[in-house]
Order: structure tokens, then sequence, then C-alpha cells
């Protein structure tokens, strides 16, 4: 085989774990390609070959050789707050207390340039240390927050999805826009931000009862007007709930307020959508619209128990979401063994298959994003992790004993954490590595 002049700049080598299908569809549909090569360049994947193959083709294209770790897509984060970084693991509240006592006077602190440039920093590098490499996040309702945000996603070239938090009501002053002053930012920061690099901006009402009929509808003219997605939050707890349809008196269900300021579409994300009524489900189902499950913060603010097999039974798009800061932090892997855990409950547990694409390839459907990211696929973005699946005594006994793919993954996905990921790559750049 002659050797190829390409660009390629980069040859990771171990074994590439990819899917052959969709797993709520079909099963068997994860395979392990041992000893492979990832070849990169531009900050793509160019091709997946077999390592002694690719040595031959590009013998002049250095390699990095992780043999014996996992190389998976980069995983996804489809539901955080990245200014409630410092308040996880804050005790006690459920939902709705829990904004009042914690987020709101944490929120409250990023009209501060460089406090939000730093929780900013912080949060992208615990990302990558975890092993996500898109985090999708709601800043607060300064516009500093917005732009300490994408700033620092552009200047590692990570792919982001964040927005500038919209309320006019029930709340602090302190985190308090009108409704036509935020419209004009948000526009701003569409004109700035949206489609710049690999950032994208997306309309972010907090949820209906912080919003005026004003702003939501504003809200629902931003989504008719742009092709940016729209990130809430739908039926996460009865008290929430309740209060939804004192606000909204007119509405039937949680969903139709949003649904009636013109927020209901495929390129809705909702997360947590725990609560819903089977009229609810029909009309998400009906609309295209995704949900971000986000079990280990329904677990700490005792929110309840989403029905995952169920939605995706039912057609709903999910994908998983750490949700900090109510989930207590941003090792998705520990996000996978809660969703599994909450499945279980109800009888209906996920596999190891279905958790991981809830992360990857799932969660780029989400966002409209699978011809960018969520699978190691020539073309696509060379967002890759390494993980070594005997990071720990524990994992290493874990591991031997697994006797298939599927299952080995499953421990790793239950017993991992960010000493499993060995290095992280943005667009084929290494951003970190433990070795
Ligand atoms: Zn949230």
């Amino acid at each position: 085989m002659n050797p190829e002049k390409t660009d390629a700049t980069l040859r990771i080598t171990g074994d590439v774990l990819r899917f052959r299908h969709n797993p709520f569809e079909r099963e068997n549909a994860l395979e392990l390609l041992r000893d492979h090569s990832l070849v990169i360049g531009k900050g793509r994947l160019l091709a997946i070959a077999p390592a002694v193959e690719a040595r031959h083709r590009w013998p002049d294209c250095p390699e990095q050789d992780y043999s014996g770790h996992w190389l998976l897509p980069g995983l996804i984060d489809a539901h955080g707050h990245y200014p409630q970084l410092a308040i996880t693991a804050s005790w006690g509240a459920a939902l709705l207390p829990w904004l009042e006592q914690y987020t709101f006077p944490e929120e409250s602190r990023f009209d501060q340039g460089e406090y939000a440039r730093d929780m900013a920093a912080r949060y992208q590098r615990l990302c990558l240390q975890n092993g996500i490499t898109t985090p999708v996040v709601f800043c607060t309702s300064h516009p500093l927050s917005v732009q300490a945000w994408f700033e620092q996603a552009e200047a590692r070239n990570m792919r982001s999805i964040a927005g500038q938090v919209l309320m006019d009501r029930n709340a602090p002053d302190t985190l308090l826009r009108e409704h036509e002053t935020a419209l004009e930012e948000v526009q701003a920061q569409i004109q700035q931000w949206h489609g710049r690099g690999r950032q994208q901006v997306a309309i972010t009402p907090r949820f209906a009862a912080t919003s005026s009929r004003e702003q939501l509808r504003d809200a629902g003219w931003l989504m008719a007007h742009t092709d940016c997605l729209m990130q809430t939050h739908l039926s996460e707890n009865p008290d929430e709930i309740r209060w939804m349809l004192s606000l909204f008196p007119e509405c039937r269900d949680y969903l139709e307020i949003y649904e009636s300021h013109g927020l209901l579409g495929p390129r809705s994300l909702f997360a947590h959508g725990i609560h819903l009524s089977d009229s609810e489900v029909a009309r998400l189902r009906a609309s295209g619209a995704a949900i971000a499950h986000c079990p280990s913060s329904n677990l700490f603010l005792g929110s309840g128990l989403f029905a995952a097999r169920h939605m995706a039974d039912a057609g709903i798009p999910l994908a998983l979401g750490a949700d900090v800061g109510a989930g207590p932090s941003l090792n998705l892997f520990a996000v996978m063994a809660r969703a599994y855990e909450v499945s279980r409950l109800q009888s209906a547990p996920l596999n190891a298959a279905q958790l991981l694409w809830l992360a990857t390839e799932g969660a780029a459907q989400t966002l409209k994003l699978e011809a960018h990211i969520g699978r190691l696929q020539a073309g696509l973005e060379a967002d890759i992790i390494a993980l070594n699946p005997q990071a720990t005594e524990n994992l290493a006994l874990r591991y031997h004993r697994a006797e298939s793919e599927e299952e080995a993954l499953f421990a790793l996905l239950c017993l991992g954490d960010d000493r499993m990921v060995a290095a992280t790559w943005l667009a084929g750049e290494q951003q970190q590595s433990q070795r």
C-alpha cells in the first residue's frame, strides 16, 4: 500500500468504540475496533483504519499511542448552568427553595466580568477533565456572563451552546431585566456569536415562572426568526407545576405555556420533563422537541424519577444532562449510572449502549449537531476522548472480569470518574492528558 499524501497531522491509536446503529432500536449496537487509528487533519477525522495499515498509509504523521485505551467521541452534556459551579453540593432544598437560597444569590455575582470569566474557565476545564467536549449551558441574565463563556470556549475551540437567561419577574431585582432590553441583548449575542467558529447561541428562558407573557412571546419570536435552539425547564417538580398553573391559569398544563408562546418545536430542548401527562408527551412527540434527562440533579433535589425508557419508546429524542449545580458534578459517567438506577427503579433498565448513546450520538441528534459531532466517523469534527479502563484498582479488577464489551462498558460507566479520562482532544488538539 502506498503512503498517502493528505492533510493528516495526527494518528491516535487505541481501541475504537462506536455504534453500529441506534441501541434503542436494535440490540448488539456496539462494536470495539481493536488496535485501530483515528487519522486526523484540519480538526476533523479523515479516516479510521487498522493501526498497522495506518502506519503504512500515513508514515510521516505523528502518532499518539493509546493502546489498551478505549477511544470514544467526546461526551455531550446537554444541560447545565455554568454560573452554579460554586454552589454544587448545597444541602437540603427542593427546587423552588434551592433557587431562592442558593442559585439566585450566586447568579447575582455574574455582573462582574472577572468573576464570570473565572467561573467559565473553571467549568470548561472541568468539562475537559471529565471527557465532556460539548457543554450546553445557561449563563445568567447578565450579558457579561454570556461574553465570558463564549470568549473562553472560542479560545479553547470547544464546541458549545449557551444563552443569556431570560428573567423579568419573580426573582431578585439583581437578576431581572426588562424584556425589551433582554431581547436586544440576545439579538446582539446572536449577531456576534451564533455560528462563529464552534459557538452557538440558545434562546434561554429560565422557566415560565420567571418570564412575563411578553418575554415568552419575545423568545418565541426569536425562535421563529433564527435557527437557534431554545432551552428551558419543564415539569421538574410538583410544587413548580402548581405555581406555573397559578401564573398561567389560561393554560391546561405546563407544556401549553411554552406551546402558546411559540416555544414548542423541533429546536426545543426541555430539561427534566418528569411529571408529564399523556397529552403533554403526545404533543412533545408531535413537535419533535427533545428532553435532557438529568437524573443526578433529579435525585439530588428529590424532584422525581424520569421515565426514560417510556419516553424513548414514545419517540421523544433524549439526551443526558449533568445539570450542575443541582447535579453535584460534571462526572457524566456518574450521570449515566444514576440514569441506570432511576430506570432500574422503574423496572425498565437502560443498558450500557443506551446510556452511552444518550451522552454521544443521541445527544448530538437532539442538538441538531449530528453532522458535526457525536460519533467517530470520517468527516466529523475530531472531538475525542481516551478512556483508561484500568485507571483504578477497582476498574481494572472489574474490567478483567467482564466477558463482553457491553458488560465492560457498563462497569466502566458505573465505576468511572475523571481518573478514567486519560486524554481529551478538541478538534484534534489535545487539551489535557493524565500521562
Ligand atoms: Zn437546569
